[in-house]
């Protein structure tokens, strides 16, 4: 085994996997970027590119990718609602083919394997806070079933893998997570509203913007992620990484008009079929198996986004 390890992300030139790779690369990996650049963009990366140790691959993951490597993080698939529902039958394809061939990957070079799950999983939650034993109420016929079943699905996959091929497996699943490089047409609520918030439009609140999220910074996300890679081999998960903070998505939308002193108002715009009412990670299991939880809190994380998309615009 060379000293270095030999990192693979896929997805790493979206909004979490850019942040992955840069602190991989400063841990001292070579790190892999594999991205077909739907949603994730060069820019994001462009600050690596110079590092010799950092090498980025135009690659769709739903086709085979035959490299030598150490560890996978599986990210690659659109997160966005908007982004995910355009090409439906492509989102499942990316979920479940690209897990197929991650996992192959995984198979033959017996590298560890993360899968980027999702809250999505748990649907429109009947429980609350949502733990990792609860099973879930998603609709698989909705316009979110192409992600969340998608993801499922994956999720099935690395558990199959891990039993009858002994893969070495860690399955995060991420609650809304925010930060620099979002794409600013993402759709995202808390991207959308910074964007709005800075050119001075109304804050588009779906529904009666009572439907709770918990939003977790990009930097203690990736941290989670990391910690989980690098943990014994028996944590494989499923476990939750999100910030337990919850707020109502009005409450958001007062926040990001309060920390930008934007002059907007809020407009109400019609509730997306399928949204789910409530969701705020249990985070006990990170916290006793990783020692992980958040540090940031969302007034500073809030602070570092709006900078970074002032900066942008
Ligand atoms: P993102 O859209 O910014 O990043 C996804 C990246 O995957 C993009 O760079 C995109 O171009 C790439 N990609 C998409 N399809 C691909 C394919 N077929 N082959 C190769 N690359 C492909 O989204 P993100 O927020 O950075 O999400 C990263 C991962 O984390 C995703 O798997 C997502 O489901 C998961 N996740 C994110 C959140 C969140 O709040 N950000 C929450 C839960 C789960
Ligand atoms: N939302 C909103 N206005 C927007 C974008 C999103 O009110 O401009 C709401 C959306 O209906 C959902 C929440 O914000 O209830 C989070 O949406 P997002 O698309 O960020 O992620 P989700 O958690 O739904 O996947």
């Amino acid at each position: 085994m060379p000293l270095r390890k030999t990192i693979l992300v896929t997805g790493g030139a979206g909004f979490i996997g850019s942040h992955l790779c840069a602190r991989l690369l400063n841990a001292g990996a070579d790190v892999i970027c594999a991205d077909n650049f739907y949603t994730g963009s060069k820019d994001n990366v462009i600050d690596l590119l110079d590092n010799p140790h950092f090498e980025l691959m135009r690659h769709d993951v739903t086709f085979p990718l035959y490299v030598e490597v150490d560890e996978i993080y599986n990210l690659a698939c659109p997160a966005s609602p908007v982004h995910y529902q355009y090409d439906p039958v492509q989102t499942t394809k990316t979920s479940v083919h690209g897990a197929i061939n991650m996992l192959g990957l995984a198979k033959r070079t017996g590298a560890k394997i993360l899968q980027a799950s999702t809250s999505e999983v748990y649907g429109d939650p009947e429980i609350h806070p949502q733990t990792e034993d609860y099973r879930g109420r998603v609709n698989p016929i909705g316009p979110r079933g192409c992600y969340d079943e998608g993801k499922r699905c994956a999720e099935t996959l690395f558990f199959d893998y891990h039993r009858q091929h002994a893969l070495k497996i860690r399955v995060a699943r991420i609650f809304n997570t925010y930060g620099p490089n979002m794409h600013p047409n993402d759709g995202r609520v808390v991207s959308n509203f910074i964007v709005q918030a800075l050119k001075g439009e109304d804050l588009t609140i779906y529904g009666d913007g009572q439907q709770t999220r918990s939003f977790c910074y990009v930097d203690d996300l990736v941290d989670g992620l990391i910690r989980l890679m690098n943990a014994p081999d028996d944590i494989t998960g499923p476990i939750n990484l999100g910030n337990p903070g919850e707020f109502t998505i009005r409450e958001l939308a007062e926040q990001v008009i309060r920390q930008t002193s934007a002059k907007s108002q809020m407009v109400p715009r019609p509730l997306p079929e399928d949204d789910p009412l409530q969701r705020c990670p249990d985070i006990t299991l990170a916290k006793k198996a990783l020692g992980w939880q958040p540090k940031i809190a969302l007034k500073q994380g809030l602070e570092k986004t709006i900078a970074y998309f002032r900066d942008l615009m």
